[in-house]
């Protein structure tokens, strides 16, 4: 096994002069430490679209080098890992220095032009700890491994997995914060993406007022992953903000089209380059809610909800705008941007859900706001599975679908049939009735628009209950159902014959289980 080897984050920004592994503030972009030995690892799984990608052979990934180094327990020669240094807001608070506190960047590398950082998520204690032990469990793992491939064949910008192995080591975890905590397996994940840089990392070098560092660092950051931007310049470090808030919104959109739910939305879990990460307490909808999150350590406020998870996103940008201030001295034309996203998400919120709806054409916009509003007042109406309606709505006929076939084309959506009162049968009547006369004015036959709107409404999502399923199977040593989850994701909106069981409403018994319902931090 070969990487070559393009280490840049390390060569171009100022190190941690301090080499020892112990806790600590940190004046610089990053600390060298190294992956804690395992000691009884094993592969879970490993995901062969992403080791293609990277250059590596079938063969390669199931050799016992891949297992250690990819558990920790081996170093690539001539490479340096380290830990980075950020800070956030947590919920709405300024947390100071947070950082890699059990993330270690192995190395970059590049292949077929690509340019990737791998880096191990559970590989043990680094300066940035705190008061935590630098490891990882095996469910919050599976999680981990499972959604971020799964995202990325959404079509949603994500870090991917490349791996996932128990570690053989036990880690103590208390998982509803009771008082009461109890071994579980250890895993580490290896992680990949362009670059693992978040929000945070600029925050933290305006928090201490290192304009030196922080212009070092978005220079960086511009000249390797925005390279048509001009670095060194105000004008660039504006439209390289511009840029970001750009990708963020896109990214969001997307979160939204497919009812994804992150769950800690804190700045230190903002990628700079837009990308989904940090995969912990997140969820799917399952009945479509927008006051819905799976975090229960923000049961109370639901900061990050569903349905608040686009102004959170501005919230985040408006703490990105100032980290940036000390280079741009200026803040009007921040200001400008960040106003200009409400604009965008207005308008591209709306292109998103007309897609959904497999509604294209520019006709009246008031008329298309009031169609989709309609739509999401009534998905509240009674519990109504998300996935499964928006996949359904595709088989509405606009030639033949009556005020006796609305409801049938989607009834597999609703939780509790019985709660349809005929005052809700009448509100969903007159949905679909403008529904129709909206389609019977597009030019598309049933058959172009209902191919479209598959291609973003998806068949299959990781439903929580699906996730816990694979976990608890893994947890007594049966990685089957890991395995048929990913196969099932790699191609969420194709029809798969032989999966429709997964193309199905969340079971009763998953209604309000820890792992399907609500999750805790706890991982
Ligand atoms: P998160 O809520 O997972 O985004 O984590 C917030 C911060 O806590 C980050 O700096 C993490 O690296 C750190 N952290 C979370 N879990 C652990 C752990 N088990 N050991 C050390 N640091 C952790
Ligand atoms: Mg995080």
């Amino acid at each position: 096994m070969k990487f070559n080897i393009k280490d840049t984050f390390t060569k171009e920004l100022p190190a941690d002069p301090i080499l020892e592994n112990y806790r600590r503030p940190v004046h610089a972009c990053y600390s060298y430490v190294n992956p804690k030995k395992t000691s009884n690892p094993k592969l879970v799984h490993a995901s062969p679209a992403l080791a293609k990608e990277l250059g590596i052979s079938e063969k390669d990934v199931q050799s016992n080098k891949f297992l250690q180094i990819f558990s920790g327990n081996e170093l690539v020669p001539n490479t340096t890992p380290y830990a980075m240094c950020y800070g956030g807001h947590q919920f709405g608070n300024w947390a100071g220095q947070l950082g890699d506190g059990r993330a270690i960047n192995l190395f970059e590398m590049e292949h077929q032009n690509k340019h990737w950082a791998l880096q191990l998520k559970g590989a043990g204690e680094t300066p940035y700890s705190r008061n935590a032990d630098g490891l990882a469990v095996l469910r919050s793992s599976i999680r981990e491994y499972l959604c971020s491939e799964a995202m990325f064949h959404l079509n949603i910008p994500t870090t991917r997995a490349l791996s996932i192995s128990e570690t053989g080591d036990q880690v103590l975890r208390d998982i509803l914060y009771s008082g009461h905590p109890e071994y579980e397996k250890g895993a580490v994940v290896c992680r990949v993406a362009p670059s693992f840089i978040r929000f945070g990392n600029f925050e933290i070098l305006m928090a201490r007022d290192d304009k030196d560092t922080l212009k070092k660092l978005t220079d960086y950051t511009i000249n390797h992953f925005f390279p048509h931007i001009k670095s060194g310049s105000k004008e660039g470090y504006i439209q390289f903000f511009q840029e970001v808030t750009d990708r963020t919104l896109e990214m969001l959109i997307h979160w939204q089209r497919v009812g994804f739910v992150h769950g800690v939305m804190n700045t230190d879990n903002m990628s700079i380059l837009g990308l989904t990460i940090d995969y912990g307490p997140y969820g799917w909808l399952e009945g479509y809610d927008e006051g819905w999150t799976p975090n229960t350590t923000d049961s109370r406020e639901k900061r990050y909800r569903y349905g608040n998870q686009i102004n959170i996103g501005l919230w985040n940008l408006y703490r990105l705008a100032s980290s940036l201030m000390p280079l741009i001295e200026e803040a009007s034309p921040l200001e400008a941007i960040l106003e200009g996203y409400r604009d965008s998400y207005e308008h591209e919120y709306l292109k998103m859900m007309k897609s959904k709806i497999g509604v294209y054409s520019e006709e009246n916009k008031d008329e298309d706001i009031i169609l989709i509003n309609t739509l999401e007042e009534n998905l509240h109406l009674t519990e109504t599975d998300m996935t499964i309606f928006f996949r359904n709505l595709s088989n509405i006929d606009k030639e033949t679908s009556t005020k006796s076939t609305f409801l049938a084309t989607v009834e597999d959506a609703f939780y509790s049939p019985e709660e349809l009162t005929d005052h809700i049968k009448e509100e969903w009547n007159t949905w679909f009735n403008m529904y129709l006369s909206r389609l019977q004015r597009e030019d598309l036959s049933n058959t172009e628009r209902r191919k479209r709107m598959n291609l973003v409404n998806p068949k299959y999502v990781l439903r929580n209950y699906m996730a816990q399923l694979a976990i608890e199977a893994a947890e007594k040593g049966d990685y089957s159902l890991v395995e048929e989850m990913y196969q099932l994701l790699l191609k969420p909106y194709e029809e798969q014959k032989e999966a429709e069981k997964w193309f199905a409403k969340r079971p009763d018994w998953a209604r309000n289980k820890i792992g399907c319902s609500m999750l805790s931090c706890s991982s």
